[in-house]
């Protein structure tokens, strides 16, 4: 008969526990015993016997120091760790004496840990008749807080038994129970040892008596007696048992929730430590942004938030090398603007000139309004500039000299304050209305030339960037015309566009009186497409930093943009030059105190629910389960952290932005929160906590399982 094999062997068994100063406990003393198949056995014996040790060592909880114990055939001496692993996972069901719950679960969950450890299928059908089986059936969604102290004890049982292992330990199960309940249990024991060896360790001799096939006693560490010891020849030995095989490892799903539950064992202390980390990772990341603020890449935003439909070079003259103080702008001569082409990355780069141009104030019934543009000057336009600048133009292109295009900008000015050429006045409402009408460029120059408009270029001008304030008479704030003014110099949204090859008349009819070398091919500023989202934009912006030679041996030049966001931005500029070492010294600062809260947190919280991973390893979770659990709690951990850094220091740096542009008048884009802030504060967030927990993972680890479930390491 099968449950007649010999299942456990256990020769001379030694557990000897060293103390501290070289102080041993020998817990067992050279215990030998032979035990079946099936059968309830009892060892019995006073407190501190060794019956605890006994039982841990047997069920591979905890290591021995001389002897053997074969089980199976096999010596669990010499089992690798995942051997050990499986066979407490599917040979061992352990029932403590102090309820072994994880109380964060319900009875079905429990229960279902020893399944999910072994990766089993078809997990609610077993969970549910092994429930029914300790009588507990409609109690499957139950929190373990809300069951009696017997009830309880069905669950661990009813635990130990739904992997259907070879062998129930159970240590003093019924030791927290009162003797009516004690019964119960020990009757559904006893039930189970009919075709399973169920191991009880008990003090309570009448209880023995009554339920055990047979009782071992111990004392001091040694066997004192053994009421039916099984003799060589009773009984054949069990074959030689494979351990290890099969999948074992917890699902991911229940390593992140286990994860989670660590994590918000104590909620409040989280709670305080992720605002702590998360006042201190957004003081971070905002501050960082500013330390790295940098003139060229506000100012490319800026423009690409305002859809800018083109960056404006001008060449300014320096005395230093290093400084932005200009000592002058002169124009471009021909060489500068090869020099400057050579430069940008930009398919075209179109020139303007701005001497002696039409005043579109003569031209308006209202001259004495000043709060709009004149024209600015003069450029070039055919058909691919409509279509390079992304523009639409009403009426036809110029093909003569004396033919111009407007441009809406310009058209606005005319429609609020009206034309006249001097002699009558003309309401203007619709494009056609200017279409037709003539400029003459002033009445105090040597030559005067008529300009006949035959076309209207939209230019894309946002008049919202400027609060709609264009062409009104109303008062605006100082930094507003302050900005008009700039917009108004460089600015190709009030220019005339000629003919092609018509710049070169222009530039020389109006300086004939002054027709000098210096004048020819004069050029003030040239222009190239803006596309926002164009990765070559930045680098034509970051010419700034280019410093030429000027050419004349005593002065530096520099190509530098123009125009009223490039001035809007250099408001800020030279503040944010003073701000920027102190945001730097900031941010060091609080990142440091960031790593330093995040390190605290991550080695405190690994103490946490060491007893329930004591149960879980028992249960036969491997190292490996206990490290996932680890990564998922942290990295649950980390990944909100840092997410909530990113959005908040994300709002900060908007809210940031708005304010300093409030006081700029306008909204511009100063500061930004790029991948840098998040790739260090990810890093940093990781790092410590991979600091935080090396130590007391490898010590958690190291641990043996009852001593984690005593709490004892
Ligand atoms: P029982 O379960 O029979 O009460 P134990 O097996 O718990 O006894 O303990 C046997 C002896 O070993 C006792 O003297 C106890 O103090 C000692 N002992 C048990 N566990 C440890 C331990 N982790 N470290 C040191 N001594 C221990
Ligand atoms: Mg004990």
């Amino acid at each position: 008969m099968a449950n007649n094999e010999t299942l456990i062997e256990v020769k001379n068994l030694t557990k000897i526990y060293k103390l501290k100063k070289r102080a041993k406990v020998t817990a067992l003393n050279g215990v030998s015993f032979d035990l079946p198949k099936s059968g309830m056995v009892f060892f019995l014996g006073k407190s501190g016997c060794g019956k605890s040790t006994l039982l841990n060592v047997l069920g591979g909880l905890d290591s021995f120091d001389g002897g053997e114990i074969i089980v199976g055939g096999r010596s669990i001496k010499n089992f690798t760790s995942k051997e050990s692993d499986t066979y407490r996972n599917e040979y061992i069901g352990f029932v403590f004496q102090e309820n072994n719950l994880l109380d964060g679960y319900t009875v079905a969950q429990n229960i279902g840990f020893a399944l999910d450890i072994k990766k089993q299928s078809g997990y609610d059908d077993k969970v549910n008749s092994v429930l029914e089986s300790v009588d507990l059936k409609d109690f499957a969604d139950r929190k373990p807080d809300s069951l009696s102290g017997g009830q309880k004890q069905r669950v661990v049982i009813a635990r130990a038994l739904v992997k259907n292992p070879e062998i129930i330990l159970a240590d003093e199960p019924t030791g927290a129970l009162d003797s009516d309940t004690g019964e119960e249990v020990f009757n559904l024991l006893k039930e189970i040892s009919k075709n399973k060896l169920v191991i009880v360790v008990s003090h309570d001799r009448l209880s023995a008596q009554k339920f055990g096939d047979r009782i071992i006693e111990l004392k001091d560490g040694k066997i004192l007696s053994d009421s039916s010891p099984l003799t060589d020849g009773d009984y054949g030995k069990a074959e030689n048992i494979s351990f290890g095989g099969g999948k074992s490892g917890l699902p991911a799903k229940r390593v992140c929730s286990f994860g989670f539950g660590i994590l918000i064992a104590k909620p409040i202390r989280l709670a305080f430590c992720v605002l702590i980390c998360l006042i201190a990772f957004v003081s971070f990341g905002v501050s960082d942004a500013f330390s790295c603020y940098d003139r060229q890449v506000a100012l490319w935003q800026t423009m690409k938030e305002y859809s800018t439909p083109c960056i404006i070079y001008e060449k300014y003259n320096y005395e230093y090398k290093d400084t932005y103080n200009p000592i002058g702008n002169f124009g471009l001569k021909r060489s500068d603007y090869e020099v400057l082409k050579s430069e940008v990355k930009s398919s075209r780069l179109d020139i303007a000139y701005l001497g002696h141009c039409p005043d579109i104030r003569e031209y308006t019934v209202n001259k004495n309004s000043d709060t709009f543009f004149s024209f600015t000057g003069f450029s070039e336009i055919d058909k691919s500039l409509v279509d390079d600048y992304g523009y639409t133009l009403y009426g036809k292109l110029p093909t003569s000299y004396d033919e111009v295009v407007l441009t809406k900008f310009t058209f606005n000015a005319f429609k609020k304050y009206g034309y006249t050429d001097g002699v009558s006045n003309k309401q203007i409402n619709v494009y056609d209305d200017l279409i037709g009408c003539v400029i003459t460029n002033g009445y105090d120059i040597y030559h005067v030339e008529s300009f006949k408009i035959v076309g209207i270029l939209d230019t894309l001008f946002d008049e919202e960037y400027y609060g709609g304030h264009i062409y009104r008479d109303e008062d605006v704030s100082d930094v507003v015309v302050s900005r008009y003014n700039h917009l108004k110099r460089n600015c190709t949204h009030n220019l005339i566009y000629l003919a092609p090859g018509y710049h070169e008349n222009v530039v020389l009819n109006f300086w004939e009186w002054e027709n000098n070398e210096e004048n020819h091919g004069r050029i003030d500023f040239a222009y190239c497409p803006f596309k926002g989202s164009d990765s070559s934009t930045l680098s034509n912006i970051r010419l700034e930093e280019k410093v030429y030679d000027a050419g004349d041996g005593i002065h530096y030049s520099r190509f530098r943009t123009a125009g009223d966001i490039t001035y809007l931005i250099d408001q800020v500029n030279y503040e944010m030059r003073f701000l920027k070492p102190l945001f730097f010294w900031i941010s060091l600062g609080t990142i440091i105190l960031s790593a330093l809260f995040v390190l605290y947190y991550s080695s405190g919280v690994i103490a946490e629910k060491k007893r329930d991973l004591g149960v879980l390893r028992a249960m036969g979770a491997s190292r490996a389960d206990v490290i996932k659990i680890y990564i998922a709690q942290n990295g649950i951990f980390v990944v909100s952290l840092v997410l909530l850094a990113t959005i908040f220091s994300a709002v900060g740096v908007v809210i940031v932005n708005a304010n300093l542009a409030a006081t700029l008048g306008v909204s511009a884009v100063l500061v930004s929160y790029t991948i840098r802030q998040f790739a260090i504060l990810a890093a940093i967030a990781v790092g410590a906590v991979v600091v935080g927990i090396i130590i007391p993972l490898i010590k958690l680890l190291c641990a043996k399982p009852v001593d984690l479930i005593a709490g004892r390491k």
